[in-house]
Order: structure tokens, then C-alpha cells, then sequence
């Protein structure tokens, strides 16, 4: 926090010209870790390189603002943001350095210390990155990594009454643990968490263009994304070319080692995921639901599953309700705008969903209608570093990117001079 904030701001820029310059081998490290095609961690790494420059941007635009407190001059009164203090990054698996740097950029530029916790399974690097923070010139002791599991280092950090905030993302199931752990001391928490994101194909949809978008949308990272596109619904007059053209989309996606330039679909992250995942396939089909492409585990060594859409599939179906963090897609028919409340906003998501259509009428309206903090129309899953992303009710607390971002890094003080 003593660090000037033109200091800060070089510092963050320094940072991002590192990771740039060892994205090659960021990019690397990362499909080791995770196994995510190779083509997909380096395109992310362009992410992290935009979000510290963006904050490095914000270091010098902390700005307080001054009251007007009445006559005669005789109080200067004003507010200024101070950082937070130490923060604790609770880092998830299926994305590791583009979440982390959503969180540790904009803690830099608020002047916070952090101490990241990565995920067990993917903790190489975050180790790598953190020398390049050391090169980059921060100084000693500002960015802390301590690897160890969740229940172990993870839980320690956010018990911690020496730490000031959490940003967490997960499961909602962990998220939710980790508000009980911060009662202690009553730390700040940010938290981003799952969702079961929908997505609406009307009639007058350019199909063409909606089939590899929606596809990407659900089997990019093997459905490993909190705002994976995970059920699609379609109006009658398009919902058969519609699976029938995701059929065809999914079967042409290569599936393989996540280090081979062709992959675009590699493994799931662990055998424990792989087994959830199938387990999901097989409460479809028991509660009656069609597999009309993949649904099994693919042959060779790695935990893969094939890229998989059900049809025939109910509203009350474990795999309609539930966040399954695997290549499953469900499309099911809707009827028109006034469903879209009542299909769009059930269950305790709100984090993504997606519209297709070429009526701009439709699409405002429909904007409106539904409970998610990112809503993309007639494309899934862009986002930009300027705009707050996080989700409405249990898919979490707060926002990260943009002036948000900053903000849970902050905290406000108000000054009464009388004078
Ligand atoms: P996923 O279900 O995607 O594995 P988790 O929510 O389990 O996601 O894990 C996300 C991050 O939270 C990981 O770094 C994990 O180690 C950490 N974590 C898991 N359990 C806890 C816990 N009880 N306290 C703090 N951190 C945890």
C-alpha cells in the first residue's frame, strides 16, 4: 500500500509485458495442469495480459470525490479509497491463470497484499506466474502462494483473521462454506460461483450462424465453465435443425491431448469429474431423457468424455436443474417470450444466459426478462475487461473486471475537516 500509485501502475504494466513474453510457455504449463487444448490457454493468456493493463490504467485514476457541506466554507469534506488490506485469491481449476489475474490484477492496483491459494490440481502456474511477479518488480512479500487442498490451505486462508478479504470462485457448494468461514472476523467476500446457464434459439434465428456458437458455448473446456451455455431451448419451428445441426457440430469437434495444435475439446480435469460427469449421463437417461450423441467416456489414456446432447429431457430432470461441469447439453422446446421468466430464471443461478435472434424487439425485451448478470444475443461468452462479470442471486456476491473489479479491493473512508 506504500507503493506510489505511478509506481503501481508501471508494475502492472511490467507484468502484463512478462506474461506476454512467456505466454508460450504460460500457455504450456497451463495443459499440463489442466489439459484444455493448447490453442484455448494461449488465447486466455491474451486475456491476462489485457486485464493487468487495464488495471494498471486504474492505479492512477483512484480517485476520491469532495461534499458540498454548506455555508461559509467551514468543513472540507471528502472520500478517499484505500485498499482493502490482504486479500486471499481462492483460485478454481478449469481456467487458472484467467481467474487468477481477474482477481489479482485489480488487488495490485488497489495496493493489497494477496496470498493465492490455487487449486490442488492445477497449482504449476500460478508458481510460474508469481516469479514473474517478483521479475516484474513487486515487491517481497506483497504476492504469497500457498498450495495444499481446499479443505486444508484453503480453508486456513479464509478462517484466517489476519486476512481482510476473500475472492473466491467455485462451486456454490464451497462458496457457500466459505461465507461460514469468513463470519470470524467478518471479511469482505467476493464470490463467483456456478450457474446453469440457458440459452434461447427463436424461430427467425440465423441457424447457421447460432450452431457453432451455442456448440462452443456448452463444449468449450468440456463444459468446465462456470458460464457454459448448459441447457438450450428452441421454439418449435427450429428445434429439430437445431439438434440436428448441434449433432453434426459435436461429433466434428476433435476431441484429444490438450498439447496437439488440432485438439479442440481435451479432458476432463480429473478422474473424480469424469465419474460426475457419466453419473449425470446416467440419471438422464434413467429419468428418461435421449442421448442423441456421445454420453460416454472416449477411449486412451486421459479422463475424456465425448461431447453430449440430450433430447427428450423435462424441466425436473437432474440434468436440466443441476450445474453438471461436463460436455452435457440439453436443448428442449419453449414457446415464446413470456416462458422465458419462468424457464430462464428457475433455480438458483443467474450467471449467463444467451439469446438468438435476428428481431431487436425480441431480444430487448427478452434482456430484461432474465435474472443473469451476463447476457450475450446472437453470440456466448464474450466479455469484456471494462464490464462487471459475476451473477444474480446464488451464482455469487460482487463483480470482477471494470470499476466493480477495483472496487471489492477497496474500501471507502470519508473525511470531516472542520476548518
Ligand atoms: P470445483 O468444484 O470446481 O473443484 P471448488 O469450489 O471445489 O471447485 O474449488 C475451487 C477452489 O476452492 C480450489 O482452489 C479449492 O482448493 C478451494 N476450496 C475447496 N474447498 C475449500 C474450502 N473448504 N475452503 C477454502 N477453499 C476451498
Amino acid at each position: 500500500r506504500g507503493t506510489p500509485a505511478k509506481r503501481r501502475g508501471e508494475i502492472l504494466w511490467a507484468i502484463s509485458d512478462l506474461v506476454l513474453a512467456h505466454a508460450d510457455e504460460l500457455a504450456r504449463i497451463e495443459v499440463l495442469d489442466n489439459g484444455m487444448p493448447i490453442a484455448m490457454a494461449r488465447g486466455l493468456l491474451d486475456g491476462v495480459v489485457e486485464g493487468f493493463r487495464y488495471f494498471a490504467g486504474a492505479c492512477t485514476r483512484l480517485h476520491g470525490r469532495t461534499a458540498d457541506m454548506g455555508e461559509d466554507l467551514e468543513y472540507h469534506a471528502f472520500a478517499v479509497s484505500e485498499p482493502v488490506g490482504v486479500a486471499g485469491l481462492v483460485v478454481p481449476w478449469n481456467g487458472p491463470l484467467a481467474s487468477l489475474g481477474n482477481k489479482l490484477a485489480p488487488a495490485l492496483a488497489a495496493g493489497c497484499s494477496v496470498v493465492v491459494k490455487p487449486a490442488e490440481q492445477t497449482s504449476l502456474s500460478t508458481l510460474r506466474l508469481a516469479e514473474l511477479v517478483l521479475e516484474a518488480g513487486v515487491p517481497p512479500g506483497v504476492v504469497n502462494v500457498v498450495t495444499g487442498t481446499g479443505p486444508a490451505a484453503g480453508a486456513a486462508l479464509v478462517h484466517h483473521d489476519d486476512v481482510d478479504k476473500i475472492s473466491f470462485t467455485g462451486s456454490l457448494e464451497v462458496g457457500r462454506g466459505i461465507v461460514a468461514a469468513s463470519a470470524g472476523n467478518l471479511k469482505r467476500v467476493t464470490l463467483e460461483l456456478g450457474g446453469k446457464s440457458p440459452v434461447f434459439v427463436f424461430d427467425d434465428a440465423d441457424l447457421d450462424a447460432a450452431v457453432p456458437v451455442v456448440g462452443a458455448g456448452i463444449f468449450a473446456n468440456s463444459g468446465q465453465v462456470c458460464f457454459a451455455g448448459s441447457r438450450v431451448y428452441a421454439q418449435p419451428g427450429i428445434v429439430d435443425d437445431l439438434v440436428a445441426g448441434l449433432v453434426e457440430h459435436a461429433k466434428g469437434l476433435r476431441v484429444g491431448n490438450g498439447l496437439d495444435a488440432g485438439t479442440q475439446i481435451g479432458p476432463l480435469i480429473s478422474e473424480r469429474q469424469r465419474a460426475r460427469v457419466l453419473d449425470y449421463v446416467a440419471s438422464g437417461l434413467a429419468e428418461g431423457g435421449e442421448v442423441v450423441t456421445g454420453g460416454v467416456a472416449s477411449g486412451g489414456v486421459g479422463y475424456f468424455v465425448e461431447p453430449t446432447i440430450f433430447t427428450g429431457t423435462r424441466a425436473d430432470m437432474r440434468i436440466v436443474r443441476e450445474e453438471i461441469f461436463g460436455p452435457v447439453l440439453t436443448v428442449m422446446p419453449f414457446g415464446g417470450l413470456d416462458e422465458l421468466p419462468g424457464i430462464g430464471n428457475a433455480g438458483p443461478y443467474g450467471l449467463g444466459a444467451g439469446l438468438f435472434t435476428r428481431d431487436l424487439g425480441v431480444a430487448h425485451r427478452a434482456v430484461r426478462l432474465l435474472d443473469a448478470g451476463n447476457v450475450w444475443v446472437n453470440c456466448y461468452g464474450r466479455r469484456d475487461r471494462s464490464l462487471p462479470f459475476g451473477g444474480f442471486k446464488q451464482s455469487g456476491w460482487g463483480r470482477e473486471n471494470g470499476p466493480e473489479g477495483l472496487d471489492a479491493y477497496l474500501e471507502k473512508k470519508s473525511v470531516y475537516l472542520h476548518l
